[in-house]
């Protein structure tokens, strides 16, 4: 099949990667010209700007930072939306805001294209080895002429509701997991000043009502999972500044949505700070550091 890929950063590089691999023709653009001479040296070949990637493919699929760069993209002057051909599929797989999201949808419906929020967990390791969780929204038509494809570079395919709706779930799960492993942080604080041994607090904990996957998958101390980050220095993983990306994201749709999210405010307060602290870079588990007071540890 004939394809566009625009945005070949850490993610989109090596998802373009995947469907060249899979036998696709591959037009990839970035603004980074090393960014498209590495999908080219794997097979792909170099589109000249985004609407060049766009203009002969059947499905196009997009990695980009943040919801403005999709508005440009999809909606500027030589936006996508004027490049294609009617009936082009547009897969967005950045994590951008719902609303943005919702509005991309509306414009490519007035020009007859399909478009599918498409937002991904499972970092540049899931990217690469084609184990991405995608969390999709649209319609049910583009949904399943989309699927074969989001097979190609991930496991996990999951139809999430109409427009909008996949960034709704890629936010909403990423909230809890904040929340989820800033208590997870605290209990493991407090069992160290009570004298309770981590391995200990772990044993019992997992076992009981306090089971979490930040616990028992992505635990915050070294020791009890040997593939936790916190066995590496809380090198990333996922690090704590993309988290925050995430929670802002779920702050102002909760805003806009009237919904009571007390507990994601104080995770975004705390991962401001954390990051304002200088840790951005680290993983997001090593918030347990902010809370032992010694965020640069
Ligand atoms: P990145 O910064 O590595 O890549 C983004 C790429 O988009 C860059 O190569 C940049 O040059 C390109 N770009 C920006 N504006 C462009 C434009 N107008 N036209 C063409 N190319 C343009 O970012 P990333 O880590 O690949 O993340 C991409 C998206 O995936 C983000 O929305 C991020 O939140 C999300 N995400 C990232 C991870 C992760 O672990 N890195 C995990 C899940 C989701």
């Amino acid at each position: 099949m004939k394809m566009g890929f625009i945005g070949l950063g850490n993610m989109g590089g090596p998802m373009a990667a995947n469907l060249v691999k899979a036998g696709h023709h591959v037009a990839a653009f970035d603004m980074a010209r090393a960014a498209v001479d590495k999908v080219v040296s794997l097979g792909a070949s170099a589109a000249t700007s985004a609407a060049d990637a766009a203009t002969d493919a059947e499905i196009v699929v997009t990695m980009l930072p943040a919801g403005q760069h999709v508005r440009g993209v999809y909606l500027g002057e030589h936006g996508l939306l004027k490049a294609a051909k009617p009936r082009t599929l547009f897969i967005d797989c950045s994590t951008i805001d719902v609303a943005t999201a919702r509005d991309v949808h509306l414009a490519a419906s007035a020009a007859e294209m399909d478009f599918l929020d498409a937002p991904v967990s499972g970092g540049v390791g899931g990217a690469t080895a084609g184990t991405l969780t995608f969390m999709v929204g649209g319609g049910d038509a583009a949904f399943a002429r989309a699927k074969p494809l989001l097979e190609k570079m991930g496991k996990n395919i999951f139809h999430a509701g109409g427009a909008g709706n996949g960034q709704a779930a890629k936010i909403c799960n990423n909230m809890l997991l904040a929340v989820s492993m800033i208590g997870t942080c605290e209990a493991f604080v407090l069992a160290e000043k009570l004298g309770l041994d981590s391995q200990t607090l772990y044993n019992i904990a997992s076992t009981a009502s306090g089971q979490c996957w930040s616990l028992t998958s992505y635990c915050p101390v070294p020791g009890p999972v040997p593939a936790s980050p916190a066995n590496r220095n809380y090198q990333a993983g996922f690090t704590a500044s993309m988290m925050l990306k995430d929670l802002k994201l779920a702050q102002s749709a909760a805003q806009a949505s009237g919904a009571a999210t007390p507990l994601g405010a104080q995770a975004t307060a705390l991962y401001s700070l954390f990051e304002s602290a200088g840790a951005g870079t680290r993983d997001f588990s090593g918030i347990i550091q902010l809370l032992r007071g010694n965020p640069a540890a």
